[in-house]
């Protein structure tokens, strides 16, 4: 069975017929996806799925991975941080390793990017190529998957004067965007309904779970998966179930979190949880390995309610992931949680500790609420923030791109 076959139990045979569809245009046509690395983070995540997928509907689709040294990936930290507003400064000689480097890849992938039909290049990292390639005969999208809503200037005009030549960009969110002198379109992430964060799981391993972290399977459990970071305001979690465990004596929370070794913030966060958790037997904190995507995924399985507290919020994956499971989510209002928890259907949307627990109350005493709003809120994610959904816009981009100014284009 291909790939595109277990998709189509998921999604529907028509999301898969019309991906067919979209991709007849395109058929044998090379499209060359760039980015720095094969595994780790959300970008590679999602090419390691998304490439052979669009191999499989008969395009030419291929994955090239931009290398430097030590110095290289020290210039593009920065230029994350900075495109994320921190007022990094980047040494000249970064600036001009990270040029070095860019065209030193080029030299390698010259031939196969110069001739390609498409090329999308995701992130800071490799979006020096195009300079580098300057008998391009294809069309060259900029994929931006940061939150470059307010940028240090410094950084942001520095790599404008290499994304500006691209002939669209994409970022994830209305607010993510910048100016640019090319046509931007918005495309929302997505998640994969077969990885192991998100794949359905045997009872018994979602049981197993519990027992190892002295859940109780019979009483009711409240769950936060977030890095320990203010801006997730874990606090305000504990704060919430506090206030409404005065009314739900049996209720437990989960706060799961990676390891915060590299990020000495996070250790104060973490102490500050811990703190705030005092000796309350029902709070669960747990400390994760960044691979423990089966043990994440049965804990939001595990759970009746999903709390995504943010204070401030990217596009909040981990939202995705508790409604594609049925989850109602009590989440903060902001950035992309907005997009996803529509207030009094797919869960509730919330700015105090008082407003969630008043939440957490009103669906606890109603299963049914739970049990409806958790299955619209699977509906929700099933059309819009599944992988097939982020692929049939990038192939419908890609149908627009190469026909120009055409207002009219005729699929087979
Ligand atoms: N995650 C994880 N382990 C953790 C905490 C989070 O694997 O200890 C995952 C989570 O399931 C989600 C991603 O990391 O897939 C976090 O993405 P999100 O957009 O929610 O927040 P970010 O961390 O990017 O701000």
């Amino acid at each position: 069975m291909g790939m595109l076959d277990e998709y189509a139990h998921i999604v529907g045979e028509d999301v898969i017929h019309q991906l067919r569809q979209l991709a007849r245009p395109l058929a044998g046509k090379r499209v060359v996806h760039v980015n720095s690395t094969r595994v780790g983070g959300g970008v590679a995540e999602i090419l390691d799925k998304l490439v052979p997928l669009t191999r499989e509907l008969g395009i030419d689709c291929q994955w090239e991975v931009v290398s430097g040294e030590g110095d290289f990936y020290a210039c593009t930290k920065g230029m994350h941080n900075g495109l994320q507003g921190n007022s990094v400064r980047i040494p000249e000689n970064l600036l001009r390793t990270y040029e070095e480097t860019n065209a030193q890849n080029a030299e390698r992938l010259r031939g196969q990017l110069e001739s390609a039909e498409v090329v999308f290049i995701h992130d800071p990292q490799p979006a020096a190529l195009l300079h580098y390639c300057p008998n391009r005969t294809g069309k060259w999208i900029w994929r931006c998957h940061i939150d470059a809503s307010h940028p240090y200037r410094p950084v942001w005009k520095y790599l404008r004067q290499f994304v500006s030549s691209f002939d669209a960009s994409i970022f994830s969110l209305p607010s993510f965007a910048q100016p640019l002198p090319n046509p931007q379109y918005i495309v929302p992430p997505s998640i994969d309904p077969l990885s192991d964060k998100n794949v359905e799981l045997p009872a018994e391993e979602v049981a197993a779970v519990c027992t190892r972290f002295g859940i109780d399977p019979q009483r009711p459990l409240i769950v936060q998966v977030s890095r320990y970071d203010r801006f997730k305001d874990p606090v305000g979690v504990i704060h919430a179930y506090r206030m409404a465990k005065e009314y739900l004596p049996s209720l437990q929370l989960v706060l799961a979190g990676g390891g915060a070794s590299d990020d000495p913030e996070g250790e104060v966060v973490l102490e500050e949880v811990r703190i705030a958790a005092a000796d309350d037997p029902d709070i669960h904190i747990l400390l994760l390995p960044a691979d423990a995507h089966r043990t994440i995924n049965a804990l939001q399985r595990q759970a009746d309610i999903v709390l995504q507290k943010s204070t401030k919020e990217g596009f909040g994956l981990t939202v995705t992931e508790a409604m594609w499971k049925g989850k109602p989510v009590i989440g903060g209002d902001t950035g992309g949680i907005r997009l996803q928890v529509v207030d009094h259907h797919t869960g509730f949307l919330v700015n105090t500790p008082e407003g969630a627990a008043l939440r957490i109350r009103y669906l606890l005493r109603q299963p049914q609420k739970v049990e409806e709003m958790g299955w619209k809120a699977q509906q929700f994610v099933r059309e819009n923030f599944l992988l097939t959904r982020q692929l049939r816009e990038y192939l419908t981009l890609t149908v627009a791109l190469l026909h120009g100014a055409q207002d009219r284009i005729e699929l087979g």
